[in-house]
């Protein structure tokens, strides 16, 4: 072609395309229609539910089919501190958790008569695999003088080092408790959660270098180049983030608080730095906003997840339905460290329940 504007692709813009050809086509195959009769599938879940007095606990990251199931089986969709609550207060005797593992184990620690299923016990977080707990409990071994607070996408083994459990719902309150206690904090394993809570309490904490691989991906300079667009859109952020992206955030929050702000905020398009799941409830919540996801794209970003997170996903019908047939896939928590992890989750329940 003699055309000099005639854009030839270089090795490194094919393989970007393969890529995005790759992630389009998975997306394509999980919309096309299900050879599982959805209708028929949700009427056998409905009735193992019933069958043996389990209900479902969903995060909102999960998928739509199963959030929808969830509501209309009157289970609970919420973020994690409301997952906890409503898992320890339901009269169900299992609980289906869908979400990812460290839910899981949470519903158990507060609830250890009740039998705790979750859809698949490969769905994690990367906080938690970036926590050890032997790594972590000699961090705090050697810093005995400090108050450890710990985020509760950790594992039972972190929890049970820990004095105090938090979920980004409470974080900030929980921490200016803290502060008239004076003394020094170790806050793990989410980095850009403690900065914020660090900055907006003015508490000085060594902090963990952990960090989501979902909300590490939310770029400014994406969100600034999509505010020219969009130029009245609120930018909703959750404290995952970096926090250059809670600093020009016009709200920073949990995902419940997230949901809250799309619906009595008076904007009418927000740009949402969260995972994609949120706008199902979202979109309920706010139904006449425009809704938009935050761009992953930009300076430095590599786009891993692209706004959803891998291990939430891999919640669906098909292991709902495969774990209540099979009772599979329990949660099982030594008794000794159950005893020792409900310590400072109690607490967390406790002071929430208190505020
Ligand atoms: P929330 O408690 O705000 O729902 O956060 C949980 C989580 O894993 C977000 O990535
Ligand atoms: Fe963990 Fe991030 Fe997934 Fe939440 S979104 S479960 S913090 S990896």
């Amino acid at each position: 072609m003699s055309d000099s504007n005639a854009f030839t692709m270089t090795p490194k813009d094919i393989s970007a395309r393969v890529l995005v050809q790759e992630h389009l086509a998975h997306e394509h195959l999980k919309n096309m229609p299900s050879i599982v009769d959805v209708g028929a599938q949700k009427k056998r879940i409905k009735r193992l539910l019933k069958q043996q007095n389990a209900t479902l606990v969903a995060h909102y990251y999960t998928d739509a089919s199963v959030q929808e199931l969830t509501e209309e089986t009157g289970g609970c969709i919420s973020d994690s501190l409301e997952m906890a609550r409503f898992g320890s207060q339901t009269a169900a005797s299992t609980l289906i958790v869908a979400g990812v593992h460290f839910m899981g184990e949470t519903a158990k620690i507060l609830s250890p008569e009740k039998r705790v299923l979750v859809p698949t016990l490969e769905a994690t977080c990367s906080l938690d695999i970036g926590c050890p707990a032997d790594e972590f409990t000699a961090f705090c071994d050697a810093h005995p003088d400090h108050t450890v607070v710990v985020y509760a996408n950790t594992s039972a083994a972190v929890k049970a080092r820990a004095d105090w459990v938090v979920t980004s719902g409470i974080a900030v309150k929980l921490m200016e408790h803290l502060a008239t206690e004076d003394k020094p904090i170790i806050w793990g394993p989410d980095q850009h959660l403690g900065r914020y809570i660090a900055k907006q309490t003015g508490t000085d904490m060594l902090l963990w270098p952990g960090s989501c691989i979902v909300h590490d991906e939310f770029k400014v300079l994406g969100v600034e180049q999509l505010k020219q667009v969009y130029p009245d859109a609120a930018l909703l952020v959750h404290p995952e983030s970096s926090y250059a992206m809670a600093e020009i955030a016009d709200f920073v929050g949990s995902t419940t608080q997230l949901i809250k702000a799309a619906q009595e905020m008076p904007n009418k398009e927000f740009i949402v730095a969260t995972d994609r799941g949120i706008f199902y409830k979202m979109q309920q919540a706010a139904p006449d906003k425009l809704l938009m996801e935050a761009p992953t794209a930009g300076k430095s970003a590599t786009c891993r997840s692209c706004a959803h997170c891998p291990w939430m996903a891999m919640n669906d019908l098909d292991k709902i339905e495969q774990v209540l047939l099979l009772g599979h896939n329990e949660i099982i928590i030594d008794p000794a460290l159950q005893q020792q992890a409900l310590k400072p989750l109690q607490r967390l329940m406790d002071f929430a329940a208190a505020s």
